[in-house]
């Protein structure tokens, strides 16, 4: 029996808001490892220009170096059009039968507010456990009511990065190594992201 733990993003790039509270997730939810899926183009953001798919799987394998049992796993690499999490959920669900793991998707709190807009999220609390890492500034109130009542809400630390405020400070000059790994930040300077 494995318990495996799942986590998508765009990661563009990845930071400790996003690592830290999953190492701790892990830990609450007792995994033996979480799954981390960059995703091409999330449906969510397809009006946004993102950093090509390619940098950001690999800002997030040299960011998990930190994190040993945690895992980029390129699912979604292959979507054709929008990657969407029950999609991907399915997939994982062929693969790993249900007596032999136990499957949880980890989402962040302002994910939780936007499922509603979800593309079949009755098929992703069908098949998985839903975990929601708490996050500064979202309240989960918010939350439509009986989603909040089908997932655990995690006690993990609340770490108020984005990659968003990330990219305006690389732009801005200046970006301090506590918001992600400093292996991440070298790859940014040397390949000269988010400067403009
Ligand atoms: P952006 O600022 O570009 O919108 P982001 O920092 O929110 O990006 P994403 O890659 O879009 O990062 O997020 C992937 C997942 O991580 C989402 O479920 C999001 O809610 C969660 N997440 C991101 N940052 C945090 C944080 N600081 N604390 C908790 N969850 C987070």
């Amino acid at each position: 029996m494995i318990r495996l733990g799942m986590f998508g993003g765009t990661f563009d790039p990845v930071h400790y808001g996003h690592l830290k509270p999953l190492e701790a997730a892990r830990r609450e939810l007792e995994l033996d490892r979480i799954l981390m899926l960059p995703n091409p183009q999330p449906p969510h953001k397809e009006h946004l220009v993102l950093t090509p798919y390619a940098h950001r799987k690999k800002m997030l394998q040299l960011a998990l170096a930190e994190f040993p049992r945690l895992e980029c796993a390129d699912f979604e690499e292959s979507a054709v059009g929008p990657a969407y999490t029950s999609d991907t959920v399915r997939r994982i669900i062929a693969i790993l039968p249900p007596k032999e793991r136990e499957l949880w998707l980890i989402i962040g709190a302002d994910s939780l507010l936007e499922m509603p807009l979800w593309h079949d999220p009755e098929a992703i609390f069908r098949d998985t456990k839903i975990a929601v890492l708490p996050r500064p500034g979202v309240n989960l109130e918010d939350a439509r009511p009986d989603y909040k009542a089908r997932v655990r809400i995690l006690n993990t630390p609340l770490v108020d990065i984005s990659a968003t405020q990330i990219r305006e400070s690389i732009k801005g000059g200046a970006v301090s190594s506590r918001l992600l790994p400093r292996s991440v930040l070298e790859y940014i300077r040397t390949n000269k992201l988010y400067e403009n």
